[in-house]
């Protein structure tokens, strides 16, 4: 006899899922990595400017016929399943980038160089001085206090900011407020902000550096090439979002004349761990970063999979995998000129061959009421340029979960020692949804019970874990206030390696965390609940409103 009853139609559907589950096959998978991972894809590099990547373009070739083969809508230009986007490289014309304050012009070289940049142009603004620039929230330090920093030039004692993320990890430095430089103390967004993040989401126009003897040591090796995604958006790496230049001291003697503050107590602020009021100089600079660009049009691979409810498929849930390789800085062969080819199988061929799979278990179960973006991202390993891209996209308004499979085909051999982080062949770790949110957990729970083919290993799954941000690809839609809910292996030594090859690769995990994450993707997708950020930010997205 039929029931009547909706809990057992629910019931119904799981079970139906559950058996859709069984799509995600280990020969597949093995054939789709070999390709993906192959010498003939070159690493699957993405297409910069001035350097085409025919290996993508074969992969992502061979994932858009996939997608085309499985009746899958193309989300992508003109009808396809290729979203373009471009990137920009330019090049500074140290002949022609001039500077000036007011009408006194500086000399490139002789009084200032440019410390970083993305993208050229004209900037010209007020210039306040902000001492080190560091918030220290406990103590309620706050240099930016009273004054406007949006497209203003900011003045600073920064010595950190030649180097290392703003977001690394305290050194356990002096605090910044006796100076000797270092990371301030303790959790970036709990304890302390710094200079570049504070420049990046106040919208300063740049930042110019007091000069340190670091920074003059590396005169002559001053940054002239930028890249980045154009227009760009928010960017995980929050220090080079923000054009920064570097004086000499005799150049900031001039810029700081008639203000009041003392350049002699700038200069020396440092070493004595004590800086002058913040103040605006009441002085206007302009630097015109004359370049020449070069530009690339990369894209990722996307289809929708549209839901089943006539109301809750407006609510999209994203399916990601990163398809591009990176490339290794140097060759591992002494005397090789070039890098070695670096086939990237674990980062990403894994996660990419892994979500074709579970398109198959999508279309073979009940269709979820969500819709499910599907994602094959470029640039990921260049600057996020793809998902960047997506997240600041026009999609990002639809989008109430964002699930990514990173790195899911390597394990550590059994009883073998330690190596690196690298999960156990039953374990895989997961990130998201126990910090983030309540029902989210709660349904992945629910997956674990339902398709228990791995254990999870939740040690990076903390609040102030650089997994959350900004050491993954998710960044960018947690940036938008975007859950997430991410599964990764770990790695090894061989990851951003030659020998990231696919005979490395542990299958059998690829599919065990495919079926869990196919679980979790359909009960998300098909519970009448949405996804719900329950508000609590991770420290180091100390700026973000949470999506409710
Ligand atoms: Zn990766």
């Amino acid at each position: 006899m039929a029931s009547a009853n909706p809990a057992d139609a629910q019931d119904a559907r799981l079970a139906a899922a559950k058996k859709a589950a069984e799509q995600i096959r280990a020969e597949e998978i093995r054939r789709d990595v070999d390709y993906l991972a192959s010498d003939a894809n070159m690493g699957r590099r993405t297409p910069h400017p001035g350097a085409p990547s025919p290996g993508y373009d074969s992969a992502a070739a061979y994932i858009a016929a996939r997608l085309k083969t499985l009746g899958i809508k193309p989300m992508g230009d003109s009808g396809t399943y290729f979203q373009h986007y471009t990137v920009t490289r330019s090049t500074l014309d140290t002949t022609k980038v001039s500077a000036a304050i007011g009408a006194e012009p500086l000399q490139w070289g002789d009084d200032f160089v440019v410390n970083n940049f993305l993208i050229g142009g004209m900037r010209e603004a007020n210039v306040i001085y902000v001492g080190n620039g560091t918030r220290l929230l406990k103590q309620g330090v706050d240099p930016y206090a009273g004054f406007d920093i949006k497209g203003k030039w900011l003045l600073v004692n920064a010595p950190t900011a030649g180097g290392g993320r703003a977001t690394a990890a305290a050194g356990g430095a002096a605090p910044p407020n006796v100076g000797r430089g270092g990371v301030p103390p303790g959790i970036v967004g709990v304890d302390y902000t710094t200079i570049s993040e504070v420049a990046r989401h106040g919208g300063a126009l740049g930042i110019i550096l007091v000069p340190t003897p670091a920074l003059l040591a590396r005169w002559t090796r001053a940054a002239t090439v930028g890249q980045d995604l154009n227009p760009s958006v928010g960017i995980a790496y929050a220090q080079f979002q923000v054009p920064r230049i570097v004086l000499t001291a005799a150049a900031l003697r001039r810029l700081l004349a008639g203000t009041g503050i003392s350049a002699d107590d700038v200069l020396a602020a440092d070493s004595l761990g004590r800086y002058p009021a913040s103040k605006d100089l009441g002085k206007r600079l302009k630097v015109d970063f004359v370049a020449t660009v070069v530009e690339a049009r990369p894209y990722n691979v996307v289809g929708l999979l549209e839901g089943s409810d006539p109301r809750l498929k407006e609510e999209w849930i994203s399916l990601a995998a990163h398809l591009d390789g990176a490339v290794p800085a140097a060759a591992s062969v002494p005397g090789n000129a070039l890098p070695d080819q670096y086939n990237a199988a674990d980062d990403n061929a894994s996660g990419s061959a892994g979500n074709l799979a579970i398109v198959r278990a999508l279309l073979a179960g009940p269709r979820p009421k969500r819709s499910i973006l599907l994602i094959w991202d470029s640039g990921e390993e260049v600057g996020l340029w793809g998902t960047r891209t997506i997240a600041y996209g026009p999609w990002s308004e639809k989008l109430v979960l964002h699930v990514s499979n990173d790195m899911i085909g390597k394990s550590r051999p059994a009883n073998s020692a330690r190596n690196g982080e690298l999960s156990a062949p039953d374990t895989i770790y997961i990130t998201g949804p126990k910090v983030l949110s309540t029902n989210t957990e709660a349904n992945l729970q629910k997956a674990l019970k339902e398709f228990p083919f791995i254990k999870t290993d939740r040690v990076y799954e903390d609040i102030g874990s650089s997994f959350f941000y900004p050491r993954t690809d998710a960044g960018p839609y947690l940036e938008r206030g975007i859950l997430i809910m991410q599964f990764f292996n770990g790695s090894d030594s061989d990851y951003h390696r030659p020998t990231d090859e696919p005979q490395k690769l542990d299958i059998a995990k690829i599919v065990a965390v495919s079926k869990l994450s196919y679980g979790a993707l359909w009960i998300a997708a098909d519970d009448v609940n949405r996804p719900r950020w329950d508000g609590i930010v991770p420290s180091t997205l100390w700026w973000v409103t949470p999506k409710r």
